[in-house]
């Protein structure tokens, strides 16, 4: 095999074969093919993209480049999901808490924020003493425990991508729909699921700002999904504006501990509910989606779904106190600063782009990779869009610890909110559904 030859086929459209694929995904995470070949070739397959065969084999040469989970000897069956990510999108951790406690086994293994979009693993990280860091032992006894385990990726578990992913990163071939979906599904079929459900963000504050690129998106994945016999199934989901009204780390650890209590701003347990019942359905549990969201709902009246958060807290080291006293556990920093409406009206956007790099100058996020989280730093949205508003009347609340990225978190939300004289129409959360 020659990397040359290949990168020429697939500069000039001509399919490349399941061999041609695995030897060079595995002779770049073995490092015998160079970074800039490999960089030819993303931008090949970004220009010229990858058909079915080719993007299963591509697929299935990345999540064989390292160490794949068995979970045969689960009984119970296994199913997760996967969000393209958003501002505010905490769905993870009420959801799983919730699902769990039906009996599905989820062995979730998120990401970090970066960029305007948050992280399930740094909000996780909020609460004193939990650890994502799991070695495989640690990882396998949470979710026999728990039947929920929540943690990083390990070193070991696709090591293709973690290459690949950084050398797309610094050569103009991320937003590439094979790339995308070869990336993120060859890490869920790592973990030897039963299904698949994938929350695919569109908007503004999304990867995906069109709709029907991120269709494609989801359609590309949900065959991936097939081709791999892991039953996957994609809503498309409102990421306009941000999800609940917390954004940050601590604090959407704090409003996700309210919806599994019980509580919870309505767009974000709506959407909760509806990725809940698909995971309940793949699972087999229940395949009518209303009685399915009925038992998902049982499951915070009768406290079962907090007890699932607060026994995995405790098995990842962090304190469940947590759970019953989110105020006093969680971090928080020292001071607070409110953005007004301008005038009166009905908010008609609250864009979740603007918040969510708000969000990220006051440390809640990172810019680079490298950067630190201040876990204590946040967002609360006071006035969602449709709600009526008086001028001057405090629309967000900033809660931030060094005064020069206030500064910045402001003049970045300079524009965020309009504000109408009319309520804007109301546009659906769940936009479509793709199987
Ligand atoms: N998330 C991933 O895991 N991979 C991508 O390529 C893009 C988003």
């Amino acid at each position: 095999m020659n990397a040359v030859e290949i990168i020429q086929k697939k500069r000039d459209r001509i399919a490349l074969s399941d061999q041609e694929i695995s030897w060079l995904i595995d002779s770049y995470t073995t490092g015998r093919v160079p970074d800039y070949q490999m960089a030819a070739m993303a931008m090949a397959v970004f220009l010229n993209g990858l058909e079915g065969a080719e993007l299963a084999a591509w697929t299935g040469a990345m999540l064989h480049s390292g160490e794949t989970l068995d979970l045969s000897d689960i009984t119970a069956p296994i199913v997760d999901k996967h969000s393209t990510g958003g501002v505010g999108d905490k769905v993870s951790i009420p959801l799983t808490s919730m699902v769990a406690a039906l009996g599905v086994a989820i062995p979730m293994i998120s990401g970090r924020a970066l960029g305007h979009t948050g992280g399930t693993l740094d909000k996780l990280e909020s609460i004193p003493g939990f650890t994502t860091a799991l070695d495989p032992a640690h990882f396998r006894s949470v979710l026999t425990m728990c039947g929920l385990v929540l943690a990083g990726q390990s070193d070991t578990l696709v090591p293709a991508d973690r290459k690949l992913y950084a050398l797309r990163d610094a050569t103009g071939t991320v937003e590439s729909i094979p790339l995308i979906a070869s990336s993120i599904m060859s890490k869920k079929l790592a973990e030897d699921l039963d299904g698949l459900v994938l929350d695919v963000k569109v908007g503004h504050g999304a990867f995906m700002k069109d709709l029907a690129i991120a269709r494609q998106l989801a359609e590309t994945m949900v065959d991936i999904g097939a081709a791999y016999s892991v039953k996957t199934v994609a809503l498309l989901t409102a990421m306009d504006t941000p999800l609940g009204n917390e954004v940050g780390n601590a604090n959407e650890i704090a409003e996700s501990i309210n919806v599994l209590a019980g509580g919870g701003p309505a767009d974000l347990v709506e959407v909760t509910m509806a990725l809940g019942a698909e995971m309940l359905a793949l699972a087999g549990v229940e395949s009518d989606r209303e009685s399915g969201r009925a038992m998902l709902e049982q499951t915070r009246s009768n406290g079962q779904a907090l007890e699932v958060f607060a026994r995995v807290i405790e098995a990842q080291g962090g304190d469940p106190k947590v759970v019953e006293q989110p105020a006093t556990v969680l971090p928080s920093a020292p001071h607070r600063a409110e953005v007004a409406a301008t005038r009166s009206g009905f908010i008609s956007t609250l864009d979740a782009l603007w918040v969510g790099v708000a969000a990220m100058r006051l440390g809640a996020g990172r810019e680079r990779k490298e950067d630190t989280i201040d876990p204590g730093v946040g967002i609360t949205i006071l006035h969602k869009p449709g709600e009526a508003v008086a001028e001057g009347e405090p629309v967000l609340r900033l809660t931030y610890r060094h005064p020069a990225r206030l500064e910045e978190a402001l003049r970045v939300l300079e524009g965020a909110i309009t504000v109408s004289d009319e309520a804007p129409a109301e546009q659906p959360l769940v936009i479509d559904r793709v199987s």
